[in-house]
């Protein structure tokens, strides 16, 4: 049985599969269409407190609460871009931690990142999630609030969602396999496996194990570097594992989920974006199921790195196009709400949001 509590010490039930909330129901002495009900309530209907569930018993709903945590996140402050309409949101955990989402719109639908922990303890020069560490991982809960607070704020179906806010999903394992099996359950919001997105800095055992779990979901690799010299000035992750062997974990995803990978490269000037290095990154995909994503970095104030001009990701991508690539330019989404990739919460923890 699941042990996921909040920090009152409830079980948390916003985390529990149907089968375990009927469980749970009938050691209660209520039949299994109670949970059922029970399910639709928090995953479909998206209720925040057990004392909106209306079709329950006043009895039930007291035992409910007596005995369990309904997770829900508070809304801290909602950004909007003026520029693409895209939406970023700081919510609050009850234990006073904040946490950063963001709703993008794209021609085909609505896309939610999401946080899978506080804070992070990768260590990725570029990133700001990381700089203060790990703080806590999100339980499933927590990741399914993002959301459903979001797709309650905006009134507009969330269809595609990427794991790639702040934290390492595969440092957060069982609970980010728990959380999308939930979100892509057909009794809850079924959104479908194949909306997925999960990002990984490069954990092999994480990744094969993922490969394992029967799921459909797209992987994500953040490569940021053609090779293991370049890739360890970046991320220090790339100290304990060598590319040959992400890349194998890679492919063994591939062979077992047939799912195509994605592999994130951010331009920094001067560090990764010249054409050598993009003639090396052709090399070492050539064979590789995927196609490359590259991202002009996002520069934080705490590190000197910059973004590649326009030039210099034109010429990245054209070189690798002519190798036989499949690339792709990441758009920019709210640039004009507090920066990218944790920034906003960054800025807000420090007292300018
Ligand atoms: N830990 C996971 C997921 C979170 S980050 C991972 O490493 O993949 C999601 C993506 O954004 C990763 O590719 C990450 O390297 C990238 N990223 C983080 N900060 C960035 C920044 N300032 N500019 C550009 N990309 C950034």
């Amino acid at each position: 049985m699941l042990d996921l509590k909040n920090c009152d010490g409830r079980k948390d039930i916003k985390s529990m599969t149907l089968d375990e909330i009927t469980e749970e129901l009938e050691a209660l002495g209520e039949k299994s269409f109670r949970a059922k009900q029970l399910y639709d309530w928090i995953h479909v209907k998206l209720a925040v407190s057990f004392d909106g569930m209306s079709s329950l018993s006043k009895e039930l709903r007291r035992k409910l609460k007596e005995n369990y945590s309904l997770t829900s996140l508070k809304t801290v402050e909602e950004r909007r871009s003026r520029v693409d309409g895209t939406r970023k949101y700081l919510f609050g955990l009850e234990d006073g931690h904040i946490i950063e989402s963001v709703w993008m719109q794209y021609q085909h639908g609505n896309s939610v990142c999401i946080s899978s922990q506080v804070g992070c303890r990768m260590g990725c020069r570029f990133c700001a999630s990381t700089l203060d560490g790990l703080e806590r991982n999100l339980r499933p809960s927590e990741m399914l609030d993002q959301i459903y607070r979001i797709q309650s704020l905006t009134g507009e179906r969330v269809s595609h969602v990427v794991v790639m806010g702040a934290g390492e999903p595969m440092d957060n394992y069982e609970n980010v396999v728990r959380f999308l099996r939930l979100i892509s359950s057909e009794k809850g919001l079924n959104i479908s496996q194949r909306n997925l997105t999960v990002s990984t800095c490069g954990i092999v055992p994480g990744i094969r194990r993922f490969a394992e779990e029967g799921l459909q979901v797209t992987l994500a690799l953040s490569l940021h570097a053609p090779n293991d010299e370049v890739r360890r000035t970046l991320m220090p992750v790339a100290n304990r594992y060598k590319l040959e062997d992400v890349l194998g974990a890679c492919r063994y995803y591939f062979e077992k989920t047939g799912r195509r990978l994605t592999f994130e490269y951010s331009l920094v000037r001067g560090v990764n974006d010249n054409l050598e290095e993009a003639g090396a990154l052709a090399r070492l995909l050539r064979d590789e199921k995927g196609h490359v994503n590259l991202i002009p970095v996002n520069p934080i104030k705490e590190r000197d790195y910059v973004q590649s001009d326009r030039k210099a990701i034109a010429d990245f991508k054209n070189l690798l196009e002519k190798n036989g690539i499949n690339v792709t330019i990441r758009r920019e989404m709210g640039r004009d709400i507090g920066g990218a990739c944790g920034q906003l919460r960054k800025s807000y923890m420090e007292g300018e949001g």
